[in-house]
């Protein structure tokens, strides 16, 4: 492919301050990078506690445990999201209770919650698709009421904000991505972020394989002892190091996505306004971190055409998450469930490349093949 979907990338000090770990004589976990990149997160968004971990599957595994998810929970979460949204409470046992997405984008519809909240329901998990926010006052209100834990699945949501307040500091607890494919990267990386504080002495432990070394080495407790049940999340300061040199240039790479971004959406709007696919829609809450640039098409094998003609022009495009209701996985145990958005998005979503050092040139060779396409038909 001349142009890939996606391309991980260098902005600064990455490899320097990988060998200034080395060189420190730590490489393991909670070392001096660990610390820098907490401090820069807890600093920049507000966050309560920030824990870096191996994943964002690790951090909302870690979620699961936190709310004590039993078997015989049910978790609430929308079917248009990744498989480790549901896998991390599924490990624990739960039952996951799949709702819509909306029907002006695939964050899941808050109007049917609450038709699906029953007496075994203890937490509802949001997913920020494409790094914009769903409708949390909605959400919380809901959780007040029913008296329900939320945890944000906010894998793709780094610096974006919901009425001014940063996605992952709403909720319970939040779970954020630094995979090779997000804004942000560490290759494999992520985040638990808590802001309730009731979590954050057990998430320490259950990170350090159910140990208290955390307060050990802050030199709170003489020893340290297994007391809960634990696994290693903690990333390498390899890892951390070449995170801390991404996130110190945070803004310079939004600004480059959103240019991209915003390129995308000004130049395809033609095709929306004469009707032939439709363009991401952000309400007025939400913010744009740029994280997907996708296109809506009208049918599966329109956008099948169009994967197949950036190919011949050597594009790479690709669509997404086939909604977990309809997976082989879910289908085994549970009764057919109809989610129309769901369907919708899994059949009909595309994702354009979209990364750092995608060069203004090859942005328009996208653009081209697509007006290409449509100027056949
Ligand atoms: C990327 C992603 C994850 C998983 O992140 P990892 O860091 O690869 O574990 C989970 N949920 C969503 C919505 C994602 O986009």
């Amino acid at each position: 492919m001349k142009i890939p979907f996606n391309k991980p990338f260098f902005i600064g000090n990455e490899t320097k301050y990988i060998s200034q770990a080395v060189k420190s004589g730590k490489i393991s976990g909670d070392g001096m990078f660990t610390k820098k990149c907490h401090d820069l997160l807890e600093k920049r968004y507000g966050f309560k506690k920030v824990l870096l971990t191996t994943s964002c599957t690790d951090a909302l595994e870690m979620a699961a445990i936190l709310i004590d998810t039993k078997a015989g929970d049910e978790i609430i979460m929308p079917s248009y999201t990744f498989v480790s949204t549901a896998n991390a409470f599924v490990l624990r046992g739960a039952k996951i209770v799949f709702a819509d997405s909306n029907s002006i984008n695939p964050n899941i519809d808050t109007n049917t919650i609450e038709s699906l909240i029953t007496a075994k329901t203890k937490a509802i998990v949001v997913v920020h698709y494409a790094g914009i926010a769903c409708d949390m006052d909605a959400v919380m209100a809901l959780s007040k009421k029913h008296n329900l834990l939320v945890i944000e699945d906010a894998a793709q949501a780094i610096d974006s904000f919901y009425k001014g307040r940063p996605l992952g500091s709403i909720g319970h607890l939040a779970a954020f991505s630094f995979h090779e494919t997000k804004n942000i990267i560490s290759g494999e990386g992520g985040m638990l972020v808590i802001n309730d504080e009731q979590f954050i002495k057990r998430a320490e432990i259950i990170r350090e394989k159910g140990t208290n070394r955390t307060q050990f080495f802050r030199g709170e407790i003489d020893k340290y002892d297994w007391v809960d049940i634990g696994s290693s999340f903690l990333p390498s300061e390899l890892t951390t190091a070449f995170l801390f040199a991404q996130l110190e240039n945070i803004e310079l790479i939004q600004k480059k996505r959103l240019g991209i971004w915003k390129r995308y959406n000004e130049e395809l709007l033609l095709l929306e306004k004469s009707g032939k696919i439709a363009l991401p829609k952000i309400p007025n809450y939400a913010t744009n971190n740029a994280h997907i640039f996708y296109i809506i098409f009208k049918s599966i094998e329109e956008r099948t055409a169009l994967i197949n003609k950036l190919k011949q022009d050597g594009i790479l495009a690709v669509f997404h998450y086939i909604s977990l209701h309809s997976s082989p996985f879910y289908k085994k145990q549970n009764a057919d469930v109809v989610l129309e958005n769901a369907d919708k998005y899994t059949n009909c979503l595309l994702r354009l490349p979209l990364f750092y050092d995608l060069k203004r040139k090859e942005q328009s060779l996208v653009i081209n093949s697509i007006f290409d396409f449509y100027k056949s038909k």
